[in-house]
């Protein structure tokens, strides 16, 4: 209802700016094509949404987009994602500030061969683990959104078969870094698995283990 509805404060209007920014550089890289995916950012107890359909380049500072953790829009007239159920459980049960979800060529065909992504790479820590795929459910329906969290469990990405990739992270860079890499190493297993006669080595629980330790300090302190 409209009445509900206010106006933003800078916190989210500088959050809108960076989760437009996030949604444009999905399509620059190549990650999606169109208005397909969606991407979040949660300021306090609002979460700030793409609009359903409206391609990136299009969003301006006046279509702040918002709803709050049951869903209700407090923020905006554009209609948010379809994706919202899915947004809104993760953020409901994880401790996620941003999620971005794409169609990515290389995950989403993975989705549709295996069931995890096999531990092709160590970054495979960076994510908590061997990536799940969450079983097949039509987009934007509380069935899907159930699969995705539990796909989830201990990660913060997992791949929806026959659709494509969701990560979350503390900050929106955080969570497309994810996508980026998550899709680097579906690439990396798509292609050392077309070598004829061959097959990839893979890392063992052991190493997945100390390579996600070491992440854990990588980087400048
Ligand atoms: P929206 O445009 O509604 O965000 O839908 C895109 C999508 O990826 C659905 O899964
Ligand atoms: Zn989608």
């Amino acid at each position: 209802m409209a009445e509900q509805r206010r106006d933003a404060d800078g916190d989210e209007a500088r959050a809108w700016d960076e989760l437009v920014a996030t949604a444009r550089r999905t399509v620059a890289d190549g990650l999606v094509v169109g208005t397909s995916g969606n991407v979040s950012v949660r300021v306090g107890d609002t979460v700030l949404v793409t609009p359903s359909g409206v391609p990136y380049d299009r969003l301006t500072p006046a279509d702040v987009t918002g709803v709050d953790l049951a869903g209700r829009q407090v923020l905006g007239t554009l209609v948010p994602t379809s994706e919202l159920p899915m947004h809104l459980a993760v953020y409901r049960t994880t401790g996620a500030r941003a999620i971005v979800h794409t169609h990515a060529v290389h995950a989403t065909a993975v989705s549709t061969l295996v069931t995890e992504l096999p531990a092709i790479h160590y970054m495979t820590g960076a994510l908590g683990g061997p990536v799940r795929v969450a079983p097949y459910a039509p987009y934007g329906t509380p069935e899907l959104a159930a699969h995705v969290l539990r796909a989830l469990d201990g990660r913060s990405g997992c791949l929806l078969r026959n659709h494509g990739t969701l990560t979350h992270g503390d900050t929106l860079d955080r969570a497309y870094d994810r996508t980026a890499q998550l899709e680097w190493m579906c690439r990396v297993w798509l292609t050392a698995s077309s070598v004829p006669g061959l097959s990839p080595s893979l890392l063992s629980e052991a190493e997945l283990a100390e390579a996600g330790e070491r992440l854990r300090g990588y980087g400048q302190r």
